[in-house]
């Protein structure tokens, strides 16, 4: 029996893992995109008058839009947010398409290649965003066939809902049993640190957003990185 492949990475004996990975402030910025696309959907349901502001950083879809229906006065029923958020799907991809602050964070191909290359690591997303919304933003970067599964803003709107619904998916995807395998969320934000604590995943917090290395690290990270493409950190994952 050949001598087992340290080369390949990680200790051989580490648990399966399952990695769901946050996407705006961790893997990309969109540089504006998805508020743009989210301000056309407001302006075409809501009508006149500018949108209101308020932090999107960490929120699901579904808590987005019921916010600015409720902002306009709205009722946000289950019909008024499919509305809303089919607009926003609709004007997402113009959106994206005129950003010209999109990019692909530092680091993150190189980390998704070496990962890939692994035995029993599932790679998957967890993100507020709808599933269609969150592989029309990769897309942008070239990066939707790099994640097969995922939790969704279309799945729940907690953000911990969405995360346990991505541990499931993963699971499945590795033919695991979930309580057999490490689930680590990579985010930018408190609320993906929170939501993380919830299911009872790992937690790196990655400070390519608006939260700086000490306050993720305040927020309760397990482990903090100053992006994704920050030494040491493929260790940490399959150490
Ligand atoms: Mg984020």
């Amino acid at each position: 029996m050949d001598a087992p492949d340290r080369a390949a990475g990680g200790d051989v004996s580490r648990r399966p893992t399952i990695l769901l990975f946050d996407i705006d402030g961790t893997l990309i910025t969109c540089g504006g995109a998805g508020r743009d696309a989210m301000e056309r959907a407001y302006a075409e349901r809501l009508g006149a008058g500018p949108a209101p502001r308020f932090r999107f950083a960490g929120g699901t879809d579904l808590a987005i839009a019921r916010r600015f229906l409720e902002e306009a006065g709205a009722e946000p029923t289950d019909e008024a947010v499919d509305g809303f958020l089919a607009a926003y799907l609709r004007h997402l991809p113009d959106a994206l398409a005129a950003s010209r602050a999109f990019r692909v964070f530092d680091g993150v191909t190189a980390l998704l290649d070496r990962l890939a290359a692994l035995p029993d690591i599932a790679i998957g997303l967890g993100t507020g965003n709808l599933e269609a919304g969150a592989y029309a933003k990769l897309r942008r970067g070239g990066l939707d066939a790099r994640f097969a599964f995922g939790g969704f803003g279309s799945d729940h709107v907690e953000r911990a809902r969405l995360l346990a619904r991505g541990a499931e998916r993963g699971a499945a995807q590795l033919g695991r049993l979930l309580d057999a395998c490490e689930v680590v969320v990579l985010g930018d934000t408190e609320r993906d640190v929170a939501a993380a604590h919830a299911i009872g995943a790992r937690c790196v917090g990655v400070a390519t957003g608006p939260l700086s290395v000490e306050e993720l690290r305040d927020a309760g990270a397990h482990h903090v990185v100053d992006g994704l493409g920050a030494p040491g950190l493929y260790e940490h994952l399959v150490g």
